[in-house]
């Protein structure tokens, strides 16, 4: 493997190392050293299967910003009003008490591959022997035109959950009757492929009840999208003229928005809306550029171990990274971080190492009890995660299934977060 070492320090940890002499923190006893930067669904898993599986002898520290980590699976359940916010937030508490992980909240500003070391926006430096990235994913500057961050309180994201999934609940339920929400849809790759669609769902349902007459317009770049015809068929079935899809083929590839007058073009046909929902082209979080570890908008890893391509040193889990068949998923993150997790304690303890094997499932819910899924299961070859067979919903499927569905992934939910969080 060519190793591609370069080094980059955020301005503001240069700004704090001149202010003071920076430290170092756990330098000195001698146990290997992980750092895993990002608290999320990969992060989490990440740190836990490490620190759990090695049983103390590799040190471990988490750096995460926040203190609660709101997932974004079953945010959209939030807006539509089936689970509380309180429901979808978790804390490090368990990872620090019960596994001995070492949680630091700070942003980490800067890597030094050549030193192997992480610097805090704090100015505190953490030395790795192994370094963990899964910070998730950042909006591609001028993706959609009109739109930046300076927008988002205007036009939500709500692709990062938390206050942004708040802002956005309170601005359906402010909707005046006969209303209209818009969304914006992403390009491919992104963040969980049903996740827009589930959304649209989630929203038409709490229109239905509050504001019948209101309209949904989803201008979409992509001719396609997941479960396309499982979400059209339950749409007409619960929603019936109340959802707009505007595919590429029809202009919804050709979009603006100006969150001063609140309005859409598509394809040139200008739209006052009420709610505008920009869900922005996506990229790796930007820790992953500022360590060198991008080709494009993504980061390379091998299948095998989840190791960056551009350094062996480096794991990307979840969604910053470009592997091959997976879906950016939480599922796919915590499946991609066990792997990480068995490679990293392979190579700095010499514990047994099997060959990576995947799964991941996306549940998405299109009415009360109306629950759909597609999922598969993958393998490692040295080209990129393959997928080895799938499974999907099918249209026309009885209430009773579709229940059982929907409670599958009630079971999911919290199975896979306290497989993360403890
Ligand atoms: C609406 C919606 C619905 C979804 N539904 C599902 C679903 O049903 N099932 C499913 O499996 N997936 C779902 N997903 C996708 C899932 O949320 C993501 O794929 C998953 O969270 C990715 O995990 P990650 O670890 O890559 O990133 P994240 O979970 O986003 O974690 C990244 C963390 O890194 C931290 N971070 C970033 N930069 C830094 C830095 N410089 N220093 C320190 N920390 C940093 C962030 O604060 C964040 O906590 C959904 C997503 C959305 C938006």
């Amino acid at each position: 493997m060519t190793l591609n070492r370069r080094t980059f320090i955020g301005a503001g940890a240069a700004a704090a190392a001149t202010l003071s002499a920076p430290m170092v923190m756990g330098a000195s006893h001698g146990k290997p050293r992980v750092v895993v930067i990002g608290g999320g669904a990969g992060g989490a898993t990440a740190a836990r299967y490490i620190a759990k599986g090695s049983k103390g002898a590799i040190d471990v520290t988490l750096v995460e910003p926040s203190r609660s980590y709101y997932t974004c699976f079953f945010s959209n359940l939030y807006i539509g009003g089936f689970r509380e916010l309180s429901s979808i937030a978790h804390s490090y508490g368990t990872l620090a008490a019960k596994f001995g992980v070492n949680v630091v909240h700070d942003w980490a500003v800067g890597i030094d591959r050549d030193a192997k070391m992480v610097t805090l926006a704090g100015g505190a430096k953490l030395p790795y022997d192994r370094l963990v990235l899964s910070p998730g994913i950042d909006f591609v500057d001028g993706a959609v035109p009109g739109w930046d961050v300076s927008a988002q309180n205007k036009m939500p994201h709500a692709y990062k959950a938390g206050s942004q999934s708040e802002l956005l609940k309170a601005q359906i339920e402010a909707m005046p009757q006969g209303g209209t929400f818009a969304m914006v849809a992403p390009p491919n790759p992104y963040r969980c492929p049903p996740g827009p669609y589930e959304r649209v769902s989630m929203v038409a349902h709490v229109l239905k009840e509050t504001n019948p007459t209101a309209k949904i317009i989803v201008a979409d770049p992509k001719p396609k999208f997941s479960k396309m015809a499982l979400f059209q068929e339950g749409w007409a079935n619960h929603y019936e003229g109340m959802i707009d899809w505007v595919g590429s083929d029809f202009g919804g590839d050709n979009v603006e928005v100006n969150a001063d007058d609140m309005t859409v073009s598509i394809d040139g046909e200008v739209t006052k809306v009420d709610v505008c929902n920009v869900i922005p082209a996506m990229k790796a979080g930007r820790i992953c550029e500022m360590a060198g570890v991008t080709e494009g908008n993504w980061a390379p890893v091998i299948g095998h171990t989840m190791q960056s391509r551009l350094d062996e040193n480096i794991h990307v889990l979840g969604d910053a990274c470009s592997q091959g068949d997976m879906p950016k998923s939480g599922f796919s993150a915590n499946s991609q971080a066990k792997v990480a997790a068995m490679a990293i304690r392979g190579a700095l303890t010499g514990s047994k190492v099997f060959p990576a094997k995947f799964s991941n499932t996306c549940w998405s819910l299109i009415d009360t009890n109306d629950g759909v899924k597609v999922g598969a299961t993958y393998e490692a070859t040295d080209e990129k995660i393959a997928k080895v067979d799938g499974f999907i919903s099918k249209t026309g499927e009885d209430a009773d299934l579709r229940k059982a569905t929907f409670e599958e992934s009630v079971g999911w939910y919290a199975g896979i977060t306290s497989d993360m969080f403890g």
